[in-house]
């Protein structure tokens, strides 16, 4: 099969759309990252993504609506909590789990009685729904376990033969995934940290809770809460080890681990924010201290190059989990196998 990248323009939509109502997989940008997309009400579609990504089956998609009106025919029911994050955030980064309608198939959910649901800030991503007449279950558009895609060519690095077309419409303004939370209860629980923090969620609803295991690993046979948690993600093919604590001592170590890597013949990288001098020693920058919100569109990108580089080593500096840090952090770890090293 041949994969075409294509502008985002309104003729090109239309054809994405049309695409997407005929049961093809179709690529697409959204404000987080490059979705994979199906029509999310035909289970034989929808298992064409878990094949293109080689996704487990047990790891639902999120369904994608273009309008609040889409919302009562794919739900049961919008517990109160969950309106008041509608209302503030959609159309936005944030995912919402919610019971679901029949007409989902178990394929989306993979067999859980909840859905969830993102109505995305992109106006290309609505507008490739509008086109479609369909809500569109889709996950990010990379091959399970590697980096998420946060441009095109990303997309095309892992899906090239396997779709007919990506739909391009550049870089992803926020660069991780939508947070997703289960409001279902009077405090919230947020799954995944995203681009809508805590302290946003907080502000909206008086209450926020964070899952166990945002910032640590999920040891087997753990029941999760969310699925992908269980998952090794966004890996480089690096060893990957983050350095947390003080800024002086972070930088000693790892100026004495890259230098120890050099001298065994292997290909050190460091992953670090701005404003701290490692001299003449490779650097994939994520950004300034004072801007969180760099870091969070940069990381993927750089977890890609390192794949690049042949870096044998990825030496990463930790960031403040603050804000949308908490994210950062999260996807960082999770690509490090949460190797931390304390300082
Ligand atoms: P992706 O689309 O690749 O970013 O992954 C979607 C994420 O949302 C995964 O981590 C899933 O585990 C999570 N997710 C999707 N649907 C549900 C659900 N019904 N309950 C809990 N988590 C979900
Ligand atoms: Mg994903």
């Amino acid at each position: 099969m041949i994969t075409e990248i294509r502008s985002a323009s309104p003729e090109n939509i239309a054809y994405a759309g049309r695409l997407i109502s005929e049961g093809k997989l179709v690529a697409f940008p959204t404000e987080t990252v490059y979705g994979l997309g199906a029509n999310a009400l035909d289970a034989k579609a929808v298992e064409q993504i878990f094949v293109a990504k080689g996704r487990p089956g047990d790891n639902p998609l999120i369904v994608h609506i273009a309008e609040m009106e889409e919302l009562s025919g794919l739900v049961l029911d919008v517990p109160v909590n969950a309106r008041k994050l509608m209302d503030a955030f959609w159309p936005g980064p944030m995912t919402l789990i919610l019971p679901k309608r029949d007409c989902i198939p178990d394929t989306v959910s993979a067999g859980l009685d909840t859905v969830g649901i993102r109505m995305p800030g992109n106006a290309s991503a609505r507008a490739l729904i509008a086109a479609a007449h369909c809500p569109i279950a889709a996950p990010s558009a990379n091959r399970s376990g590697r980096p998420s895609p946060t441009c095109a060519m990303h997309v095309f690095e892992d899906m090239e033969g396997r779709i007919p077309l990506i739909l391009d419409d550049g870089p992803c303004a926020v660069g991780v995934e939508s947070t997703v939370i289960d409001a279902r209860e009077d405090v919230p629980i947020i799954l995944r940290p995203g681009g809508i923090t805590p302290e946003m969620i907080d502000h909206c609803l008086g209450a926020v809770r964070l899952d166990e295991h945002i910032l640590s690993p999920v040891q087997e046979g753990t029941t999760v809460r969310s699925p992908g948690m269980k998952y090794r993600h966004y890996a480089p093919e690096a060893k990957t080890v983050i350095f947390s604590g003080d800024e002086e001592k972070v930088r000693e170590e790892i100026i004495r681990r890259y230098d120890a890597e050099r001298e065994h013949g292997g290909k050190p990288v460091i992953l670090a924010l701005d404003n701290h001098n490692y001299g003449q020693r490779e650097i994939l920058s994520l950004g300034s201290v004072e801007e969180p919100e760099a870091a969070a569109a940069r990381l993927f990108a750089a977890l890609r190059e390192l794949d690049h580089l042949g870096c044998t080593l990825a030496l990463c500096e930790a960031v403040d989990t603050a804000g949308i840090g908490l994210a950062v952090m999260n996807r960082m770890g999770r690509a490090a196998g949460f190797d931390i090293v304390r300082l």
